[in-house]
């Protein structure tokens, strides 16, 4: 029986991309991904990579060094109980250096060629599956085979579209959030947050989806994928803005110190405000003005730290 399949495109969806990746040790998986992907798995979907690697055509890699490179993924995942289920890759270019992979190919995306030839060796119900991808080609090669698409728009790629005739049923930030997305509108219950709304804009390629960091997440049911989401958030937050943070929290520890210090002042002179037996008035009037003026310093100096604190957790 034919089976739902997510196909994904690798560079800025699975992992990083530093331009024409040729070197294994380059591999970084983008934050979340495992979780993400081992969420659609467990959900039933079939996991398909789709990628153009014309950078064989242009000779920057061969085909071997490209399966090293895929090796290295795979093993990354795998040790997050992520397997995948294929990798298609189109190595032709019309304009490449190297003749045996000069040519234009229908595998390369925007053509469907790679997600149509998956569709019978694995096999797939396209009308059941997705497409996810960061790039307008991914979208139209998932449209062309069938499937809905979910397109990722990174921080700092919200520009206008080079192609606004493509435009994906969803827009995300990153593929946890298509993962929400796929399991919520595929109805498989799966649990990757119950009660959230995923956020979802249609097609009109002019806006973007807020971040996590203002996504409202409400019933965690997967607190792995929570985490993950909090140590993005984290990520994302300027470095201005996170020092300015830990500056005002510093300040209001320090006139908590004070106050402190003001307090414990003024208790230790308590005992010398009343009149001894020898009947010393001044000493005994000198240590009450003592306690007055501590008392209040200690009362001043808490209501800054207090004031201090507030505006932290307010930032
Ligand atoms: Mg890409």
């Amino acid at each position: 029986m034919a089976e739902k399949c997510v196909f994904l495109d690798r560079d800025k969806t699975i992992i990083e991309d530093p331009g024409y990746l040729t070197d294994p040790d380059a591999v970084k998986l983008l934050p979340g991904v495992e979780l993400a992907l081992r969420s659609l798995s467990q959900a039933g979907f079939k996991l398909v990579v789709v990628t153009n690697q014309s950078g064989i055509a242009r000779g920057m890699l061969t085909e071997d060094a490209l399966d090293e490179i895929h090796n290295e993924m795979r093993r990354q995942l795998s040790e997050h109980d992520v397997e995948l289920d294929a990798i298609y890759y189109c190595p032709y270019h019309p304009e490449g250096t190297v003749e045996k992979y000069t040519r234009v190919s229908a595998d390369s995306k925007p053509s469907p060629g790679m997600l149509l030839r998956a569709s019978k060796d694995l096999p797939i119900d396209l009308n059941g599956s997705w497409m996810v991808g960061d790039s307008p080609r991914d979208i139209e090669a998932g449209q062309r085979a069938g499937c809905r698409t979910v397109r990722i728009r990174h921080k700092g790629d919200e520009g206008p579209d080079e192609d606004e005739d493509v435009q994906a049923d969803f827009t995300v930030r990153n593929l946890v959030d298509a993962a929400r997305i796929i399991l919520r509108e595929s109805g498989t219950g799966a649990a990757v947050g119950k009660g959230y709304e995923a956020p979802a804009v249609p097609a009109a390629g002019t806006g973007y989806l807020p971040t996590g960091a203002e996504t409202p997440v409400n019933n965690m049911t997967d607190s792995q994928i929570f985490g993950e989401i909090l140590r993005h958030i984290r990520r994302t937050r300027t470095p201005e803005g996170g020092s300015e943070f830990s500056a005002i929290r510093l300040i209001g520890a320090i006139f908590q110190i004070f106050a402190i210090v003001a307090l414990a002042w003024g208790l230790i002179y308590i005992p010398g405000v009343t009149v001894t037996a020898e009947g010393n008035f001044n000493e005994a009037y000198n240590n009450q003005i003592v306690v007055h003026v501590a008392l209040l310093s200690a009362t001043v100096l808490q209501l800054a730290s207090l004031t201090f604190f507030t505006i932290s957790k307010q930032r």
